[in-house]
């Protein structure tokens, strides 16, 4: 919790994947240095968009998650990355889908939204996108690829279990920021995408809200997702009802799912209906806290 005047606030999570009775310590204690590292970033004045991706690309690159480095195989034995950024003031996002052996998928989703007229790039174009701009690649996917923390072998072939990390944040200048990325559910088939590189189920940011969701992607998507929350807060739904009216028709679908939510008053939500949902969260207004089934 900052002294200054001025307003801000952070939520990150690793995913509403999480299993009870699982010890999730390191993961907590990774979420809580990039938090407090963000955190540090938003007091010095950095903007929001930036400090989302800064948080993602650390997600990624730890393995602890199943995004990026802990990302598991699709069916056809190969890895698959989704990733989705937006950026609430001129609602200007970047995307990309099935997207092979990129290091950090969300830093290419932040190149399709400052380089292409493009939201959203899928499978090869991504990757051809990704390469001319020089993006970090994966060298050696069979040696690079790792299981994420609280991950059995077993569960690799299980559709219902999953794990993304994302990120939302506001800045002291009022501007609201939201970043996703997951290597999407265990088992998935071969060029399956779900809610995480959509802008709307998966990740939201307008004046008022930035949103990032995590959990069975088909049924988010079906449910409306992110933009859905946001159109309830705006028609005076308060925050908390909000997401859980998001989540009650994710679980009404058949799935199950969490939702990290700021908004431009700094409020914070992080609500699931897993078991679990590793995260972390702080504001001028609230001291960090971490956890994951608290
Ligand atoms: N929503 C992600 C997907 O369906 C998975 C997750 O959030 O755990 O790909």
């Amino acid at each position: 919790m900052s002294t200054s005047n001025e307003r801000y606030a952070l939520a990150l999570h690793g995913g509403a994947g999480a299993v009870a009775g699982r010890n999730y310590d390191s993961v907590e204690q990774h979420l809580k240095k990039l938090a407090t590292d963000c955190e540090a970033l938003l007091a010095a004045g950095q903007s929001a968009l930036d400090v989302v991706e800064v948080a993602v690309t650390e997600l990624e690159r730890s393995g602890l998650y199943v995004a990026g480095r802990g990302s598991a195989p699709n069916t056809a034995g190969y890895v698959e990355l989704d990733a989705s950024i937006m950026h609430g003031p001129d609602r200007k996002a970047g995307a990309v889908a099935a997207l092979r052996d990129f290091i950090n998928p969300i830093r290419v989703a932040r190149g399709v939204m400052d380089k292409t007229p493009h939201v959203l790039l899928a499978g090869p174009g991504a990757g051809a996108f990704a390469r001319k701009n020089s993006y970090e690649a994966v060298v050696e996917p069979g040696n690079y690829y790792v299981l994420p923390v609280g991950v059995t072998a077993d569960e690799l072939l299980d559709s219902n279990a999953h794990g993304t990390v994302g990120a939302v944040a506001l800045d002291q200048s009022g501007a609201l920021a939201a970043a996703t990325s997951t290597g999407g559910t265990f088992g998935k088939l071969e060029g399956r995408v779900g809610d995480t590189p959509l802008i709307g189920p998966g990740t939201w940011a307008d004046d008022t809200i930035a949103i990032s969701c995590t959990g069975t992607g088909e049924q988010i998507i079906r449910s409306g997702g992110a933009v859905s929350i946001a159109c309830a807060y705006k028609s005076g739904v308060t925050l908390e009802a909000a997401v859980q009216d998001m989540l009650d028709e994710v679980q009404r679908l058949g799935g199950d799912a969490g939702v990290i939510a700021v908004t431009h008053e700094t409020a914070i939500a992080t609500l699931y209906n897993s078991d679990g949902m590793k995260r972390a969260s702080v504001s001028t207004a609230q001291a960090l806290r971490v956890t994951t089934f608290a």
